[in-house]
């Protein structure tokens, strides 16, 4: 089966897309049969094999980290935890942008049980949740567990989150005193 690459609307096509019909817009492949199949099984269990690791990892750091006293320490592995949490979701949303590719590919072939099974899906109206959820997993889980990363970095030295005797201060001095 032969199928084309547009690099400006970063898509695969049956055929050349008509508003880049120049010779330097896209990529011609032809794919051996029944490789696509087995590429899709590989990268879907590695994004979800990854996307496990990286939820451990995040519940590891983070609810170790709010058990350090020093406040120095946590200051520094929530920054690191920051660096690293990045980079993983890097890699997590590379993981998502190729089995987006693997399945844009498989849908071009109308006779594939995945495509058979994406038509009724989207005719029962099912198609947005399955494309939300892996975009969930590649892209907005990760980026959310970064940025709270990022701001329990930030909020560390503070220790509005950690000291209980700033808040029980804070209760004393909001409670209502003897009339
Ligand atoms: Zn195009």
């Amino acid at each position: 089966m032969k199928f084309y690459f547009c690099k400006h609307c970063s898509k695969v096509y049956k055929n050349k897309c008509y508003g880049h019909a120049s010779k330097d817009d896209w990529l011609e492949f032809e794919l051996q049969k029944d490789t696509i199949s087995s590429e899709r099984e590989f990268i879907e269990t590695l994004l979800y094999h990854r996307f496990q690791l990286y939820m451990v990892v995040f519940a590891i750091v983070v609810g170790g980290a709010t058990q350090i006293e020093s406040v120095h320490l946590r200051t520094f592995i929530l920054y690191a935890a920051f660096v690293v949490s990045a980079l993983f979701g890097c890699i997590l949303f590379r993981t998502n942008a190729k089995l987006k590719i693997i399945l844009n590919i498989i849908f071009l072939n109308e006779g594939h049980a995945a495509s058979i099974s994406d038509k009724i899906a989207q005719e029962l109206r099912l198609f947005s949740v399955g494309r939300s959820v892996r975009k969930l997993v590649g892209v907005w889980i990760p980026l959310v567990c970064t940025l709270l990363i990022l701001a329990l970095a930030i909020l560390s030295p503070s220790d509005c989150l950690w000291d209980s005797s700033e808040v029980l201060q804070f209760e004393w001095i909001c409670s209502p005193g003897p009339i």
